[in-house]
């Protein structure tokens, strides 16, 4: 119908980065299959803070030019990864980074915590309906861990879902689709505990001067809640940390660790995982799913 591949995954991402460190493993395996993996990025991450001494003048405080940096070091990522179809929610700089909460950037016009949920929706609304994806993977409600533009990006993925399969919706924005399988990117409890116990284990030999915490990493839920997990080959594993590196303004990579800018070694997972919330499960109750479009394809 639209000359894709059978296969159409869609990942929404508040900022660039935020697709590498979650799904760097599961974007680079369905690319390698020849399924069609698109991105949508919903920021261009302005007000990330400079890793890199020789950067940090592109930081919001200071040049105010990361955000066309962190455009180019997306591309690179995705080259990585080998995915082409890379977007930004209504084009490039349409919606501004917001801040950490709490920060007076949460409240400038342009922020995309101040967006209008519908109207940011209806952005996405048309890349749905132009992809026609049987699968779309964002965060939870709270965006795996509070950040503003990350629980936006979850409320703006999941109206754009609900609106691209309503029949009356904006029919000058596409055919109305309905995406089959909604995931949310998860880490199970006990995989994010043995990678801590793991990152003390390395203990002085860490390039990073002190070691995070269970608590710095995202989406983290009890196991049972796991319904999907994505296996790496190790090919994949060396793309996502490559794809990690492309964010050098963002993360410093060392082995199977890594680092964000406040210096706190994380571990690197190369298995990644989710949680089905809307569609059914391509396998019997109580078993995981082993792959994103389990059950979609008749
Ligand atoms: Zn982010």
């Amino acid at each position: 119908m639209n000359g894709l591949p059978a296969r159409r995954l869609l990942l929404v991402h508040a900022h660039p980065d935020d697709e590498s460190i979650n799904n760097g493993v599961t974007m680079a395996k369905y690319a390698a299959e020849g399924a069609h993996v698109a991105l949508v990025t919903c920021t261009l991450g302005e007000e990330g803070e400079v890793i890199p001494p020789g950067l940090a003048h592109l930081a919001a405080d200071r040049d105010d030019t990361l955000g066309a940096h962190r455009v180019g070091e997306l591309a690179a990522a995705m080259a990585e990864l080998g995915v082409h179809d890379h977007r930004f929610l209504g084009g490039p700089g349409r919606f501004r980074d917001s801040g950490m909460m709490g920060a007076p950037q949460n409240h400038r016009p342009e922020a995309f915590w101040s967006a209008d949920v519908d109207e940011a929706a209806a952005y996405l609304v048309e890349v749905i309906r132009e992809l026609r994806p049987q699968v779309l993977v964002t965060y939870d409600p709270d965006g795996g861990y509070g950040h503003p533009d990350h629980i936006q990006a979850h409320r703006v993925a999941m109206r754009a879902a609900e609106l691209a399969a309503e029949t009356a919706f904006r029919r000058d924005l596409g055919v109305p689709h309905a995406v089959g399988k909604i995931y949310w990117n998860r880490v199970p409890h006990s995989v994010v505990e043995e990678g801590f116990a793991r990152l003390r284990a390395a203990g002085a030999e860490l390039p990073f001067p002190a070691v995070g915490s269970p608590g710095d990493v995202p989406g983290v839920v009890a196991d049972e809640r796991i319904t999907t997990e994505i296996e790496a080959k190790d090919t994949f594993a060396a793309a996502k940390a490559a794809a990690m590196r492309a964010h050098a303004t963002q993360i410093a990579v060392d082995g199977s660790f890594f680092a964000l800018s406040n210096d706190l070694a994380q571990p690197l997972f190369t298995r990644e995982y989710y949680e089905l919330v809307e569609g059914r499960p391509g396998v019997p109750a109580g078993e995981r799913e082993h792959d994103l479009f389990a059950g979609v394809e008749a």
